[in-house]
């Protein structure tokens, strides 16, 4: 059985219950977790406030150390944890461990930046005054992570909570726990000076547990004054409505139904090609993923043909399996809710042009596999327009003026990210202008880089993760006025 980690502790649960954790492909139990409840986060948070003190003895250099230490221990740990992935989340090996490389690449990119956090002098209008902005952490974080990719949304809290010197306490997703307590704990073992220290035991804590148990005690209790938020709208809601009484500093990453417009000088092969990663990587469980795409209409045959026969050729089947291109949807009722959503296609008059179905094969059938969906002509009050789709399905639009497709990319009430595939200046500033989203990609793959402030406006989210950004929101600026000096 795995243990929860609070103040560097491996521990159960106060109440001493378990819950099983099952693996997508297969309905086996991969492992048992401790079921926490808020009474085991109010001793995450004991520690963490400990933890937080003893973090201001540290310095950012010493910080940054432990993270980029805590990366070789990760790398070095990689085909481990990448299994563990698979095994509780669904995702191929070779998705696995493109996520560990990512989570790395960003812890390591917050380690480097520890040390260059910086506050400013400020002249003043009174005489022998001066003003400073300290900039200095907030405290205990919270951080609520989704099951789709849970260990690089752990790492965009954790990296630059910790390189600010705050202290945190993470809550994963119920059904993929696994992998995080494996990183958490490496983070926690890391070493800087030399190897002879560590961070403060609970510097960073996991408390497993359902979203209305242990997520909510996160939200309400009033000695965790920030949190970090990535998952659904409609929880996300939930999550500010909570904090807003308590004045809690939220972020939220929140859905999309991100748009990617190809204009008739778009090389339509390579749009495909992105097409096909940008919506079926991690079997369409993904915020940031292609979800609608509207095609101009004279390069429109050519390029759902060209997509129609990537998909064709995809191979579904456990992560596990070398050749497995997608693996399957994390969790049962996600996949009947993008049942749903295709069947509601359909029945408005909407043609499924790939898949559409589950898998015939009979070595699939324990798992939550769906085939790579393509689907043209849906009307714009279809379920796969209108709500966000977290699964291998994508429906594709034609055009015939790039305003139009604008138009339409923006009819949502989401707000993510958005791609546009052309050759032309004008059109991509017009995109670049016009599309209402935190992300645009021109002739480029929708992509998170860590180095880039990444998040949403409209119901996408609140505030940003990566790049030096996401940094501000784990400090606050104290104005310091020096007077008296003649
Ligand atoms: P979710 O249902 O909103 O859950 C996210 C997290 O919130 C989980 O850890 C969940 O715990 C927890 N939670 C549930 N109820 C809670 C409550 N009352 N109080 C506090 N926490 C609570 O999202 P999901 O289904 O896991 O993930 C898919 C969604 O995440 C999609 O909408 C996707 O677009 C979005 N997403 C956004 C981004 C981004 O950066 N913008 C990135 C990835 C995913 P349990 O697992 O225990 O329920
Ligand atoms: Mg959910």
């Amino acid at each position: 059985m795995a243990h929860m980690l609070i103040g560097g502790e491996q521990v159960g649960s106060v109440s001493g219950n378990t819950y099983q954790v099952c693996n997508p492909a297969t309905g086996e139990v991969v492992d048992s977790v401790p079921k926490g409840t808020a009474a085991d986060v109010q001793q995450a948070v004991a520690a963490a406030e400990q933890a937080f003190v003893a973090l201001g003895e540290t310095s950012a250099e010493d910080r940054g150390a432990a993270l980029f230490d805590a990366c070789e221990r990760i790398k070095a740990n990689a085909a481990e944890i990448a299994q563990l992935l698979t095994a509780e989340q669904g995702k191929t090996l070779f998705e696995a461990n493109l996520e560990i490389h990512h989570l790395v690449h960003g812890l390591e990119f917050y380690a480097g930046l520890a040390s260059k956090v910086r506050g400013s002098y400020v002249p003043l209008p009174q005489k022998g005054a001066y003003g400073l902005v300290v900039r200095q952490p907030i405290g205990v974080c919270g951080a609520i992570v989704p099951w789709n990719f849970p260990l690089t949304l752990m790492g965009t809290k954790v990296g630059p909570a910790l390189a600010a010197g705050n202290s945190i306490i993470v809550k994963p997703a119920s059904t993929t726990p696994l992998a995080t307590l494996r990183i958490v704990q490496l983070i926690q073992e890391a070493t800087y000076a030399g190897g002879n220290k560590q961070l403060p035991p609970g510097a960073v804590n996991v408390v497993t547990g359902p979203g209305s148990d242990v997520g909510e005690e996160l939200l309400k209790n009033p000695r965790v004054p920030r949190i970090a938020f990535t998952g659904s709208t409609e929880v996300g809601r939930h999550v500010m409505s909570v904090a807003a009484p308590l004045i809690k500093r939220v972020t939220l990453e929140l859905g999309g139904s991100d748009p990617m417009i190809v204009c008739a000088d778009a090389d339509v092969e390579t749009a495909a090609k992105n097409a096909d990663v940008g919506r079926f990587f991690n079997c369409g469980q993904m915020c940031l993923g292609v979800k609608r795409v509207f095609v101009h209409e004279s390069v429109y045959d050519a390029f759902v043909a060209q997509l129609k026969g990537i998909l064709e050729k995809k191979t579904v089947g456990p992560g596990t399996e070398r050749s497995s291109r997608m693996g399957p949807l994390h969790l049962a009722s996600q996949r009947e809710e993008i049942e749903s959503q295709v069947e509601d296609a359909r029945g408005r008059g909407a043609t499924v042009l790939v898949g559409g179905q589950r898998p015939a094969s009979d070595g699939l059938t324990n798992g939550n596999f769906y085939l790579p969906t393509l689907i043209e002509n849906a009307p714009q009050d279809a379920r796969v327009v209108r709500e966000e789709v977290f699964g291998p399905v994508l429906p594709v639009f034609r055009f015939a003026d790039l305003d139009q497709a604008i138009d339409m990319a923006n009819d949502t009430i989401y707000g993510l990210g958005g791609s546009i595939w052309t050759r032309d200046l004008v059109a991509a500033n017009r995109a670049i202008d016009k599309l209402q989203v935190g992300n645009i990609w021109v002739n480029s793959l929708h992509y998170g880089y860590d180095e880039l402030p990444f998040g949403g406006v409209k119901a996408s989210g609140l505030g940003r993760e990566h790049g030096p950004e996401a940094l501000d929101y784990y400090l606050e600026s104290k104005g310091v006025v020096i007077a008296g000096l003649s």
